[in-house]
């Protein structure tokens, strides 16, 4: 049963939604989450899928099927998951936070409150509900310590943690919101300690079609619940969709570009052509090596002993590019629970893309897969390209290293046939790959800014009582994986409910 009203509608129970939920209810406010996939219930539940669990792998179970669809020769898959915890119920559980320039540069576009400072505190309680860990370097399986040991060769010291917002070059092992082997997601961090509250009700399986607008106000819900079709009233609607979700429901209730609306026959209420523009994440190289039996003795062993996580430790560093901070990962990875796949890989990403793409719709149906193109690497001057193809010869040079060229063995992809600059350019334009990080379709921006979505207090502009809190606000995409900062999304617009009503 949906209550058919709540003080706060929160659209979403995934990284950011449950954040915002939690804080909320615990405050004291009446709170309703609607979340379009099943709540498992609280940590421990069987209900929950075991993929879900395991932090020493990537989730796959009750994915939103997202796809790159025919926009490349090939299918990029973008991974959602469709249950309470969203994303964070897939993710790798690296934690980083990037550089104090990401925000600093956000406050200095005119976002009052968004700047480092003003967000510390929120990353430091993110970080303790989010029960993270730090790994020590004698943690590390034998991969990961590899090229650990083998990093100041190339420019990174070894250092203790990533999350120094002042730090520019290094090599760490990871920190990690994993406890006991359970990747813990935001509905055990968060909601759990507040799912006895009778002023918190969260409801599963709930798809919200779109937003009712009367008056420039947003005063409820259509919520697809069960093969019903249900409105649900509330003071204040919180969107929580993520990047890929929260501009749909928002086109969907007519808030968005008309050109974009029209051909669909959706009546506008608010024009705002930033809805579903400047998609971007960031491109990602995944290049692997032939291994050695050394190497693969080793990590027999470790997967023996029991714990060898897929990831564990990571660097980052400026290229060419950037110099003000770093715009370079560097991610060892390792899928040891698969015995047969013998795979030595190590990822790197472009962190902070030119190019931007996009999020339409193609229907007015909710259960209607969106059109997602992030036209990777298409900035026309092609620096991501540049930056991308500058970390994968950091590593190349790397791998050559004495410490690492006998264990690692030789380069299979992308291989011998792109060692010339042009064919490795070439390669990665025909290889784009996302690093899961998708941000920016509902973006932050002050009122002057016509492709705005939300204003500082994270209110859609034009519209009252309609929040958003998660990855979609993100202006620009941190020097970080993402999960962490979608916590402090969250955070950050529940701080700001809970000022506005005391
Ligand atoms: C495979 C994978 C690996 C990753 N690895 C890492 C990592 O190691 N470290 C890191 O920092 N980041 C990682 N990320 C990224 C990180 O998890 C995301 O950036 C973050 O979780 C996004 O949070 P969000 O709140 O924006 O969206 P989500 O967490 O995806 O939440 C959106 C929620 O809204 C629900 N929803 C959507 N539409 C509707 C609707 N219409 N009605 C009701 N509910 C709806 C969804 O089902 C979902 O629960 C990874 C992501 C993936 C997919």
């Amino acid at each position: 049963m949906i209550p058919s009203e709540a003080e706060y509608v929160i659209v979403g129970g995934g990284t950011g939604g449950n954040v915002v939920a939690a804080r909320l209810a615990e405050a004291g406010k009446d709170v309703l989450v609607l979340e379009a996939g099943p709540d498992f219930g609280p940590q421990g539940d069987p209900a929950w899928p075991s993929d879900i669990v395991d932090a020493t792998r990537l989730g796959t179970s009750y994915d939103w099927g997202y796809d790159s669809g025919s926009t490349y020769p090939w299918t990029v898959g973008f991974e959602r998951a469709r249950a309470i915890g969203g994303s964070s119920d897939f993710n790798g559980c690296t934690q980083t936070w990037g550089h104090r320039r990401d925000y600093d540069s956000w406050a200095e576009s005119g976002l009052t409150g968004w700047g480092t400072e003003d967000l510390l505190p929120l990353f430091q309680a993110g970080t303790e509900r989010m029960r993270v860990k730090l790994y020590t370097a004698d943690e590390l399986t034998p991969w990961q310590h590899a090229w650990y040991d083998a990093a100041p060769a190339v420019g990174m010291p070894r250092i203790a943690d990533l999350n120094d917002m002042d730090e520019a070059a290094g090599f760490a092992p990871e920190a990690v919101n994993i406890q006991d082997g359970v990747r813990v997601n935001t509905a055990f961090a968060y909601l759990d300690a507040a799912r006895h509250l009778p002023n918190l009700t969260i409801v599963g399986d709930a798809l919200v079609d779109r937003v009712i607008i009367e008056n420039g106000r947003a005063t409820g819900v259509v919520v697809h619940h069960r093969g019903e079709v249900v409105t649900v009233r509330g003071g204040t609607i919180v969107l929580a969709g993520g990047a890929y979700n929260s501009p749909t429901v928002l086109l969907r209730s007519g808030i968005g570009s008309f050109a974009h609306l029209a051909p669909l026959e959706i009546p506008l209420v608010h024009h705002l052509p930033g809805v579903g523009e400047n998609l971007h994440d960031q491109p990602f190289l995944l290049m692997s090596w032939a291994g050695s039996e050394n190497m693969t003795a080793d990590m027999t062993a470790a997967r023996a002993a029991g714990w060898a996580p897929d990831e564990q430790a990571m660097g980052k560093r400026a290229s060419s590019f950037d110099t003000e901070a770093f715009d370079l990962h560097f991610l060892p990875y390792s899928p040891t629970h698969a015995a047969e796949r013998k795979r030595w890989s190590v990822g790197t990403s472009a962190l902070q893309p030119r190019s931007r793409g996009f999020v339409r719709l193609k229907s007015t149906d909710p259960e209607a897969k969106p059109w997602i193109d992030h036209r990777f690497l298409a900035d026309p001057e092609g620096i991501d390209v540049r930056v991308l193809a500058e970390g994968a010869e950091i590593l190349r040079e790397l791998a050559a290293t004495p410490e690492l060229a006998s264990l690692v063995g030789a380069e299979i992809h992308p291989g011998p046939d792109t060692l010339v600059p042009e064919a490795l350019r070439a390669h990665l334009y025909r290889n784009p790959d996302n690093y899961w990080h998708p941000v920016g379709t509902c973006r932050l921006g002050t009122a002057d800014d016509p492709m705005a979505v939300v204003d500082a207090r994270a209110q859609v502009h034009g519209i009252e009582g309609l929040r958003i809190a998660d990855a979609s606000i993100m202006p620009q995409i941190p020097r970080a994986t993402t999960a962490m900062p979608s916590v402090v999304m969250g955070e950050k617009v529940a701080q700001m409910l809970c000022e506005e009503s005391a």
